[in-house]
């Protein structure tokens, strides 16, 4: 039985590290000790120290919004896996579509960083997903796969089950748009169909995917008790104690 992960991506926004803490606070105080989903904070690096403090001896975990695939270096303005692990992150995000289109990131890339993270001991929330022009052309499953086969090559079974896959459909990031619960779980079965071709089928049924794109408090319970959607990597309203909350509350966890 896979157990829900909701993750909340906070991007370059809450705008001062003092808003992060806040944010981290209320969301303590109502899931500080929740064992029936795994809850995830992503602030951005200069706040993931502070929200570590809040978050110190409570079930929520810290994560990273991205990371560079070296321990040191010349890499000005990069972040190694040594300073996330330090600032104590457990999980980092990895080949948002954000990273994929602004910062023109390859799959090899990502593939690179996602072996980076597993070999200092973090877990790559690796994401995947096809644009609006993509699912137009009919091209979602090609797209979905090419995404999933370059960002895992090279692992072993034990990694793949030991990590996260986000399946975030770019034209519903940020939008309002969101894929129907059908969509998206005919989407997340063909993952594990995927998965299953390249390791085995206990990989595919091991692995949780999350499904990311506009989840809200409101569509939040039909898309997160669909059998194969694994919880949600969520953006705009993991920015709101109420609506982040909202999201948990619904996610048929309860
Ligand atoms: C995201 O950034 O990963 C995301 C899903 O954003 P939003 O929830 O705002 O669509």
């Amino acid at each position: 039985m896979r157990k829900l992960i909701i993750a909340g991506n906070w991007k370059m926004n809450a705008g001062t590290v003092d808003a992060a803490v806040q944010l981290a606070r209320g969301l303590v105080a109502k899931y500080g000790q929740t064992t029936a989903v795994d809850i995830v904070l992503g602030p951005p690096y200069t706040a993931l120290r502070e929200v570590k403090a809040v978050i110190a001896n409570t079930r929520i975990a810290l994560s990273a919004q991205n990371m560079y695939p070296k321990t040191d270096g010349a890499y000005t303005g990069e972040i190694s896996p040594l300073f996330l692990k330090d600032c104590g992150c457990q999980y980092v995000i990895l080949g948002h579509s954000e990273r994929r289109t602004i910062f023109k990131e390859s799959n090899a890339f990502i593939n690179e960083k996602v072996q980076c993270a597993l070999a200092h001991g973090l877990i790559p929330i690796l994401c995947i997903g096809e644009t609006e022009q993509e699912r137009e052309d009919g091209q979602t499953e090609a797209v979905v796969e090419d995404h999933l086969r370059g960002g895992l090559a090279g692992l072993t079974k034990e990694q793949v089950k030991s990590m996260v896959i986000a399946y975030e459909p770019v034209w519903a990031i940020g939008t309002g748009k969101t894929a129907t619960p059908a969509d998206a779980q005919s989407v997340h079965a063909f993952c594990r169909e995927v998965i299953t071709g390249l390791y085995d089928r206990d990989t595919a049924e091991t692995v949780r995917i999350q499904y990311g794109g506009s989840v809200k408090p409101d569509n939040a319970k039909e898309l997160l008790t669909q059998p194969d959607i694994d919880g949600a990597l969520v953006g705009g309203a993991s920015l709101k104690v109420d609506s982040f909350s909202g999201i948990i509350e619904n996610s048929g966890a309860f």
